[in-house]
């Protein structure tokens, strides 16, 4: 089995390294990485410019883009004559849980492998007192040796988060809410230039069966997504908007077709 690891705490990451050797004893892995840290960059992938990859041990590449970039350079260049079988993300340090997901670079390093047909698990980690990679990275070791039994699936990506605790096992789990208050600082620069500061400390609204839920009780939280983003219960409830827009646009269509006559 081929493996493509790569996280968006960049290169250097602590959790990339302990990824990366979990993995590496599963099969042949690859690391294609940004050469900083590219943590909330999204799913954004670099057009305005041209990208670099640099080798920097044998099988270590870090790229000067976000993960998005990483996974679609490695998968659609270095790694075109021999794909991968499996992209992992991680190890995130800090969780991606519920609505951050979309913000999160780890998450949407695996969501584009999953645009590629290939499967992708993206994992992270809790960093509150007690926490250990080498805990994770093992449980991450035997999580994805039992996905692969279990039969990988590119429809979905993986979201697996870790607790600080040590864990009392693992929990399915669907993606939670939180809301962040006091988001923005304003301050002033040696310049006496305003700036702004984007930080908060999010406050879970607390729900059966989330993510969030899994890990306040300590378990490891897996959550299966897809980039379907579709409201598939908005397209009956828009039903009645689209005829009136749809009524009106034809009946002015069929005015004016009148009128040419
Ligand atoms: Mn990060």
């Amino acid at each position: 089995m081929r493996i493509l690891v790569t996280n968006d705490d960049g290169i250097s990451a602590e959790g990339l390294g302990h990824l990366a050797a979990a993995a590496a004893e599963l099969g042949d892995i690859v690391v294609v990485a940004p050469d900083r840290e590219q943590s909330a960059s999204g799913h954004s992938l670099t057009l305005d410019r041209p990208l670099r990859m640099r080798e920097v041990r044998e099988h270590w590449y870090e790229v000067d883009g976000t993960p998005t970039d990483c996974v679609h350079l490695a998968i659609r260049g270095l790694l075109r004559e021999a794909p991968p079988d499996l992209v992992v993300s991680g190890i995130n340090m800090g969780l991606n849980l519920g609505d951050d997901v979309t913000y999160s670079g780890t998450v949407s390093a695996a969501f584009e492998a999953n645009l590629h047909d290939l499967p992708a698990v993206a994992f992270s980690q809790e960093m509150e007192a007690g926490y250990s990679l080498e805990a994770a990275a093992a449980w991450a070791r035997d999580f994805l040796a039992a996905l692969v039994g279990f039969g990988l699936t590119s429809e979905t990506l993986v979201n697996v988060n870790f607790p600080a605790a040590p864990c009392r096992g693992m929990r399915l789990t669907r993606l939670g809410h939180q809301l962040y208050h006091h988001t923005v600082t304003e301050k002033f620069d040696p310049k006496g230039r305003q700036y702004f500061w984007i930080a908060g400390t999010p406050e879970w609204i607390h729900e059966r069966g989330t993510d969030h839920a899994a890990l306040a009780e300590g378990y490891v939280s897996v959550t299966p997504l897809h980039l379907d983003l579709t409201d598939y219960p908005g397209l009956e409830s828009y039903a009645p908007l689209a005829a009136e827009l749809n009524g009106d646009a034809l009946a002015g269509a069929g005015d004016g077709e009148r009128r040419g006559q």
